[in-house]
């Protein structure tokens, strides 16, 4: 196997096992443990083909990092931790957000990040 190509598994093998969206950095790391000396570049590279393919979607929550997880998994909501910048999973949704909108007006859509401290850090 190429060295490209194992590369490009290891950065593939680390966001299918991740269970929460990862920064470019984060991934690195983590790859590396599976192909030492991967460098950022390769991981934007891939990334970023990653993303045009549409098996990655790009997670941007205002004042952070991008990060980037699996585009199949469906609707679901961010919880940032304040303490380590960890970004986690919340799989449920807030009830009653289309009461939200003025009268009249229609939603298509809404986002919802919890900020807070995470179980480990708490
Ligand atoms: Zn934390
Ligand atoms: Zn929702």
């Amino acid at each position: 196997m190429s060295r490209k190509t194992e590369q490009r598994d290891a950065i593939r093998a680390v966001l299918s096992d991740a269970s929460r969206p990862l920064t470019a950095q984060e991934v690195q790391e983590l790859s590396e443990e599976l192909v030492p000396g991967i460098g950022i570049a390769t991981v934007y590279r891939n990334l970023k083909a990653f993303h045009s393919e549409g098996w990655l979607e790009l997670v941007e929550i205002a004042g952070q990092p991008a990060r980037y997880e699996l585009a199949d998994i469906g609707h679901h909501h961010h919880f940032v931790c304040d303490a380590c910048g960890k970004v986690y999973d919340i799989h449920g949704c807030a009830e009653g957000w289309r009461k939200l909108a003025p009268e009249g007006f229609s939603v298509a859509r809404h986002e919802l990040t919890l900020f807070g401290v995470c179980k480990d850090c708490d």
